[in-house]
């Protein structure tokens, strides 16, 4: 790793982000006439003007190219699977992860607030160090993990530089991952199709009002599921249950029949909400929110719902269970595989019916 690159005295966030980029992938990124830039980047597709930068405010047009964030991290740890999360992925196993700055929402109860939000926030910010997609892929093999993930920010305005990551991950055989708000578009997951292996996105509401406080728009992100499914990504759906916002039963039963129309097999986590950046007075989920959510999301017809974020509170919800005959397969107490009897091709040992997953 490479030092830090805050000098005291004369540290500017965005002058030292503009001095690390590349150009944006050609498939990313449309020319127009009078020397504006179009980004497919996300779903936001901004047309960017000249010497402006887009609403993510991370990708810039310099002259008529647009550039993008490149050869940095603002945040790169090694952590269970399970944190991410995926319950179907490679269980028990480390997975390297590695965060940019800054995001295409912003919204108020953000948990990674420090980097996602660097660009809007003067309270925010964090240092950035030079690293290199081989230097990742080197700390993976040290530490025996066998995936990598690009997180803590929005990947998908980042997607350049997970993709050179990934390229390198691949060549040493790692799975590659995305921690994703969803917000994408039809040729971001075309470009990012060949390297990414695994996609969490982020169901945040099913109120697009709600959706546009956050700064996104809910079709986006529903056309994003049906997508990645009909592509052949393995998907797990995530939804922060937050106090106030979505967790009215009418919301969640909305979700989940939208999930279950797109998979009922597809994994859903329901995690608990903590007091947190703007919404430090909102009051924290509680397990009993979590299983009246966990319900209806059974009842609708979803056959692998996880609660998370209350570990030991949750009775079995942090269990995975065959969908065939019930029998539970693996254990587990927050990040933390307490047992593991899932076969290498995921095909039940009692019922013979396979659970959907990426198992070796
Ligand atoms: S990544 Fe999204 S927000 Fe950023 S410039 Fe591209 S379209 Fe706009």
């Amino acid at each position: 790793m490479t030092q830090s690159l805050k000098q005291a005295g004369n540290y500017r966030l965005r002058d030292v982000l503009r001095q690390m980029t590349a150009d944006a992938d050609p498939s990313l990124v449309e020319r127009q006439e009078d020397g504006s830039v179009r980004c497919f980047a996300c779903g936001h597709r901004c047309l960017v003007r000249p010497s402006r930068e887009g609403i993510c405010r991370v990708r810039l047009n310099c002259d008529g190219t647009l550039k993008v964030p490149y050869g940095y991290v603002a945040g790169l740890a090694c952590d269970p699977i399970e944190k991410k999360p995926f319950n179907h992925v490679l269980p028990g196993t480390d997975i390297v992860t590695f965060g940019m700055l800054g995001c295409d929402f912003h919204c108020g109860y953000c948990q990674n607030w420090v980097t996602s939000q660097a660009l809007r926030d003067p309270e925010a910010g964090t240092r950035v160090q030079e690293v290199t997609p081989e230097q990742i892929v080197e700390i993976a093999r040290r530490y025996g993990a066998p995936a990598v993930a690009s997180s803590y920010n929005e990947p998908l305005i980042t997607s350049e530089w997970a993709a050179a990551i990934f390229r390198e991950a691949r060549a040493a055989g790692l799975r590659c991952c995305y921690i994703s708000n969803g917000n994408a578009t039809p040729e971001v997951l075309r470009f990012l199709r060949p390297l990414v292996d695994c996609y969490k996105v982020d169901l945040k509401s099913f109120n697009d009002k709600h959706y546009r406080e956050l700064g996104g728009v809910l079709d986006n992100v529903v056309e994003t599921i049906r997508n990645l499914k009909q592509m052949g990504f393995w998907v797990e759906i995530v939804t922060l249950l937050v106090p106030t916002f979505n967790n009215d039963p009418d919301e969640i039963r909305q979700m989940a029949a939208f999930l279950a129309s797109v998979d009922p097999l597809m994994p859903w986590h329901i995690t608990a909400f903590h007091s947190d950046y703007k919404m430090d007075s909102t009051p924290n989920t509680t397990a009993e929110d979590l299983l009246a959510a966990g319900e209806i999301a059974r009842a609708e017809g979803m056959k692998y719902v996880y609660l998370g974020n209350l570990p030991g509170r949750l009775g079995n919800w942090e269990d995975t269970s065959c969908h065939g005959c019930g029998k539970c397969l693996i254990r587990r107490r927050g990040f933390v595989v307490i047992e593991n009897l899932m076969p290498a091709d995921g095909r039940c040992p009692d019922c013979g019916t396979v659970v959907p997953g990426i198992w070796s």
